[in-house]
């Protein structure tokens, strides 16, 4: 028996014994009288209870809980603890709510909870971003009404969600997704969005190159097997044969030469830490070096001067500047006919910049070919670039090495009137002469 029962009990008890003890003092009348006026009050004071009850129970807020007296009183503070408790359960459960939807929207992925209708229930901001949602008119609404491409739709109708869904473009602007599904609470799902452009961008950059260097390997291969294979079959080889033929092999082998090197600069410049080893680079050195490598590569075609109005040297790496100078004075070089002339150039500029320039007065560049020129393997005239040697890799050496010494390339150049190449290094890249 509960306490609020044990005090009834014992009140009734009570106004009982009281009423019987009036009927044996006066009469029994008087005892029922009494009896019926003791109810009536003990039935007041549980009506005045109840209704303060009752109001209460229509606004239930802990703070304002009833005053009871006798066995109302431990009704009501049992009540108190009970409500207070709930409010102290529901403001936990409300900041578990909170930090969940903000863990949901701080995903980097997109989030949308599909009711088991394919309706919105809620969308994270990177969501609303890559399925191009509006969150005032379209959370309620179906997914498939507003999502539209057909292999959407396809996937989501055939309910087996193992594999992501590749997307192009929902959301304005060219964008790549990976969408996933994944069904939770036996009729919801959750819809993951992943915006994997850069990764897609990265791979087809990766099989272009791929095979890129394929292709450029395979055409000296395939000379110099041929070569080899029409030799072997030959019951005797005679030295005109060999004379004919050695030259050509030997050039093929020089060209997977180059690009086996090319390719190994590409790859040490990229990989190796971005803090390289730097060091005063001899810019007097640097110059006299190049101009003797020109005449080389020249021999004697060309009229190289050398034009040198700076005084100062240079703060990098000495083997890269070397190699992106000196893929900018073979191209000079190689992309101008005989009879032209390549000038070197070493000058100050304004604000403390200094600039090493290499112009030609070649075969130039047109115009529209000028943006793409240090992307790798991309050359103007294919046939030109491989028969003088080239591999399509020069230029996008020197951009690597200018990016990692905070220099920037300049190309002025037009079709058959020469080129120039000038390479900007910053105050902060140039150093006093040491003597
Ligand atoms: P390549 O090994 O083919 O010369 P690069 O990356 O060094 O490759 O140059 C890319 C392309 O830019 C070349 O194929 C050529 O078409 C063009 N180019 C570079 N330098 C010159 C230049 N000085 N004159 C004319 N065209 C040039």
């Amino acid at each position: 028996m509960n306490d609020f029962a044990r005090r009834s009990l014992l009140w009734l008890l009570a106004i009982s014994a009281i009423a019987l003890g009036v009927s044996i003092a006066m009469t029994p009348p008087m005892g029922l009288l009494a009896l019926s006026a003791l109810l009536l009050l003990w039935l007041g004071f549980h009506l005045y209870h109840i209704t303060l009850l009752l109001r209460w129970l229509n606004r239930p807020a802990p703070g304002r809980i009833p005053e009871g007296y006798g066995a109302w009183h431990h009704v009501f503070m049992s009540l108190y603890r009970r409500a207070r408790k709930q409010k102290q359960s529901k403001r936990k459960l409300a900041s578990i709510l909170d930090r969940f939807i903000n863990a949901g929207e701080a995903m980097p992925d997109g989030v949308v909870v599909l009711d088991e209708y394919d309706r919105i229930e809620w969308v994270n901001p990177v969501g609303v971003q890559h399925f191009g949602l509006d969150l005032q008119t379209d959370v309620g609404c179906q997914i498939l009404n507003l999502v539209r491409q057909p292999s959407f739709h396809t996937y989501m109708a055939a309910q087996s969600y193992s594999q992501p869904l590749i997307l192009h473009s929902i959301a304005p602007g060219e964008c790549v997704l990976s969408i996933q599904l994944v069904p939770f609470d036996t009729t919801r799902k959750l819809l993951l969005s992943r915006d994997i452009t850069q990764m897609e961008r990265v791979q087809t950059v990766h099989r272009d190159f791929v095979a890129n260097v394929s292709h450029e390997l395979r055409t000296p291969l395939t000379v110099v097997g041929g070569f080899l294979e029409t030799l072997s079959d030959m019951p005797e080889v005679d030295d005109a044969t060999l004379r004919q033929f050695l030259p050509m092999m030997l050039e093929q082998s020089r060209r997977m030469q180059s690009l086996v090197e090319d390719l190994l600069t590409l790859s040490r410049i990229e990989n190796s830490p971005r803090s390289m080893q730097l060091e005063t680079v001899d810019m007097d050195r640097m110059l006299d070096t190049l101009m003797v490598e020109a005449e080389g590569l020249s021999q004697g075609r060309h009229r190289i001067v050398l034009e040198k109005s700076c005084t100062n040297w240079l703060w990098g790496n000495q083997q890269e500047l070397h190699s992106a100078f000196g893929n900018l004075v073979s191209n000079a070089i190689r992309y101008t006919p005989e009879g032209g002339s390549v000038t070197l150039g070493w000058h100050a500029q304004d604000e403390g910049r200094a600039v090493f320039s290499v112009s030609d007065t070649g075969i130039g560049i047109p115009r529209e070919h000028l943006p793409r020129l240090t992307e790798r393997f991309y050359r103007v005239d294919r046939g030109r670039s491989r028969g003088n040697g080239g591999t399509g890799l020069g230029l996008a050496i020197v951009k690597h090495v200018l990016v990692r010494h905070h220099a920037r390339l300049d190309v002025q150049s037009e079709a058959e009137q020469g080129s120039c190449f000038s390479v900007i290094f910053n105050a902060e890249q140039l150093t006093a002469a040491e003597h």
